[in-house]
């Protein structure tokens, strides 16, 4: 398989402008879950950048569980994205959720987001191979290492190899916390392929409170990257407040990792 080990022995490092993925610094991508305004993004934004952060994120197209949920800013958040990341000097990710919106999404952003809820959607994967943009591919919420490998095979297979692995927790009978973040993962994926994995403990845990030990717990694990839910005023977010971090803790966060000699 165009994944494995046994295929490409050396790992993949996928590039962004100056930001690698795979190589010897550990990325952290930062942002609100989704764009709700272009001050509420470039606050994010700006703090992001001066906390060290190498790339900016937000949803403009959120798939929310209820349809009553903010849905995103769709057309107008992938405007106001492009130019905060331009802004803030920061190359920008966003998810697609339609292979009708993967052209117009690829126009506005530096890499597409797969949500855990289209890990499966062979359609979308097709579309994004073809895109040649490099790809953020979570973990299904209920998916196997090896479905979550034959995800990226698809779009492997398609003709793009810019895949960074994204694990994001998975259902379990624990619902103490959000989902389980699964680090187990990280040194499998390592062993099984050549592809950088990042961890996002924000939907892996789903409370603010548990981020920052879990962050520091992806890197002990091996991971090449971080993707942490920040926002200035966690309490009015429009979706997953809960799970982020203040811009002041996110900056700690990135100065305790600092501290640990971690090269971000
Ligand atoms: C997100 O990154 O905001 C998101 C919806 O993530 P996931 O697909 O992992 O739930
Ligand atoms: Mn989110």
């Amino acid at each position: 398989k165009l994944v494995s080990r046994e295929f490409q022995s050396k790992n993949t490092v996928v590039s962004i402008g100056d930001v690698r993925f795979g190589g010897d610094g550990i990325p952290v991508i930062a942002g609100p879950c989704a764009v709700e305004s272009y001050e509420q993004l470039y606050q994010a934004g700006v703090s992001a950048k001066a906390a060290g952060a190498a790339m900016l994120r937000g949803g403009a197209y959120k798939p929310r569980t209820s349809p009553y949920s903010f849905q995103g800013l769709e057309k107008y958040g992938l405007e106001i994205i492009k130019t905060v990341g331009r802004e803030v000097g920061l190359p920008v990710v966003s998810e697609v959720t339609d292979p009708r919106k993967v052209e117009l999404i690829a126009e506005h952003v530096d890499m597409l987001q797969i949500g855990t809820r289209n890990m499966q959607n062979f359609v979308l994967l097709k579309e994004v191979a073809l895109s040649k943009k490099p790809v953020l591919l979570k973990r299904g919420l209920a998916a196997t290492i090896e479905e979550w490998l034959m995800a990226a095979e698809h779009i492997m297979s398609g003709g793009n190899s810019q895949i960074v692995l994204c694990e994001r927790g998975i259902r379990t009978f624990e619902t103490y916390t959000r989902n389980t973040l699964d680090l187990n993962a990280i040194p499998v994926i390592k062993h099984l392929s050549h592809l950088p994995v990042i961890v996002d403990p924000s939907h892996g845990t789903g409370s603010w409170r548990w981020v920052s030990p879990m962050a520091k717990a992806a890197i002990g694990a091996g991971a090449d990257g971080l993707l942490i839910e920040i926002h200035p005023c966690p309490e009015e977010a429009l979706s997953d407040g809960p799970q982020s971090l203040t811009l002041a803790n996110f900056a700690q966060l990135m100065a305790e990792l600092d501290a640990l000699a971690i090269v971000l």
